[in-house]
């Protein structure tokens, strides 16, 4: 069957998490089935090379199980993005908006050099919030977009109507 098959038959709906009418999609079970997540990682790592990326951002938490995999694979490096306070030197801070109050990402600031083209990998995109602030802190680093990599995408959401000016042409990519 088709990877988007294999995929979506390891991602679980858990209702009411993390609070009442929100439908979490748990990616768990698809990281405990080697099969399945053998197959998100070639994937991944072939979108790393069909989009020369010569960098993976991974953002926190999730986005390092499936960034760090596909960036050994691709033969690139890997670069966290962090929630604020959790890296050790000089950072380059971003903030956004939540539904209730603020959150802040950081990136070490000599993490990434003019010229890096970077794929920005995370699970999950939904409001789009976290990967907008992902790609401003890539820029004010002064690297290259090449793109921005997900699992998946929710639909019912504006997530990809939220990044198309942080993205500026680079492609977003959902599997
Ligand atoms: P956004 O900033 O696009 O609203 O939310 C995306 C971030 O929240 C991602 O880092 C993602 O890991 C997490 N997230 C939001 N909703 C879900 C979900 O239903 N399942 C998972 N696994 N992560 C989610």
């Amino acid at each position: 069957h088709s990877l988007q098959d294999l995929l979506l038959a390891r991602i679980v709906d858990v209702p009411d998490y993390p609070k009442p009418g929100v439908t979490f999609k748990d990616i768990t079970p698809l990281l405990a089935d080697a099969e399945a997540f053998g197959a998100l990682t070639e994937a991944l790592a072939g979108l790393c090379r069909r989009h020369r990326a010569d960098k993976v951002v991974g953002l926190e938490a999730r986005g390092f199980i499936l960034g760090a995999p596909a960036a050994v694979r691709a033969g690139i490096g890997f670069v966290p993005v962090r929630k604020a306070g959790k890296l050790p030197g000089a950072t380059l801070g971003e903030s956004y908006a939540l539904e209730y109050g603020t959150a802040e990402i950081e990136i070490h600031a000599g993490a990434l050099r003019p010229g890096d083209r970077v794929l920005v990998i995370d699970d999950v995109l939904a409001t789009g919030g976290t990967a907008e602030a992902s790609l401003k802190l890539v820029r004010r680093a002064g690297a290259e977009v090449a793109g921005v990599a997900v699992l998946m995408e929710l639909g019912f959401l504006p997530g990809r109507k939220r990044l198309e000016a942080a993205l500026d042409g680079a492609p977003l990519d959902a599997l």
